[in-house]
């Protein structure tokens, strides 16, 4: 399979390793070793992180939902400054991008520039999701991997892969070693929201989703050793 250019997707959840919540450094900075390894190769490397670890929706129904999601969109914008410093320690040029101004501390998003970057070897962060309430960051995963034409979408989870059953609940869960896209649309299986994976499907966009807290899982997922699960589009 053709990986010149990926795009990673980290959930929030799964950089708060086992704090479940904020950063855990270690995590972070393991991610860090393992894309400038990947970046060393010659691969193109951008990134989408999510926010659940500081903020997921309505916190109450007195809520206003487009507050919320602000909310959430400025999380996923903290989440890339903070990783994409620890990225800049391990020698990675990076640069952030959202679909909305935030002063100095970001670039507005810009396909050509992002590819430009991507091509001379920096990293690219795609923060504040699409900019809109009502969407998620897997949203954001798909459109932005679509738009700078990635090979395929690197899905870095707090779980190993897709299951038929919820492994914390049932022992006997078993995980696929690959499925369709047209699968989770059809069963509505909650891998990834349900608009973007009509939006992946139509698209044509594999998505390889594995445990970021798996030993050296981000490498393996490029190089070799795979054991998530392999979503053909
Ligand atoms: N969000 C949004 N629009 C976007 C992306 C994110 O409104 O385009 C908000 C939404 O409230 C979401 C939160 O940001 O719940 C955090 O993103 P997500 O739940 O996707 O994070 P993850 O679960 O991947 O950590």
């Amino acid at each position: 399979m053709k990986m010149d250019r990926i795009l990673l997707k980290m959930s929030g959840e799964a950089l708060a390793g086992d704090k479940k919540h904020g950063f855990d450094e270690e995590t972070v900075r393991d991610v860090s070793n393992q894309v400038k390894q990947i970046v060393d190769k010659g691969i193109q490397v951008c990134v989408v992180i999510g926010g659940g670890n500081f903020w997921r929706g309505r916190t109450s129904d007195n809520m206003d939902r487009v507050k919320a999601d602000s909310i959430g969109m400025l999380a996923t914008v903290m989440n890339c400054i903070y990783t994409a410093d620890s990225f800049r320690s391990c020698g990675i040029k990076t640069h952030i991008m959202t679909p909305f101004v935030c002063g100095n501390m970001t670039e507005l998003f810009d396909k050509d520039k992002a590819i430009a970057y991507m091509e001379q070897g920096d990293v690219v962060f795609f923060a504040g999701g699409i900019g809109h309430p009502y969407f998620s960051t897997d949203m954001a995963t798909v459109l932005m991997a679509i738009e700078v034409q990635a090979d395929v979408i690197l899905s870095g989870k707090a779980i190993d892969g897709v299951y038929d059953s919820d492994p914390k609940t049932n022992p006997n869960a078993k995980k696929y070693d690959s499925m369709k896209m047209s699968d989770i649309v059809d069963n509505k299986l909650g891998v990834i929201d349900l608009a973007s994976a009509v939006l992946a499907m139509e698209n044509k966009m594999p998505m390889m989703l594995f445990g970021l807290n798996d030993e050296n899982s981000i490498v393996k997922a490029v190089t070799g050793g795979f054991t998530g699960t392999y979503v053909n589009a």
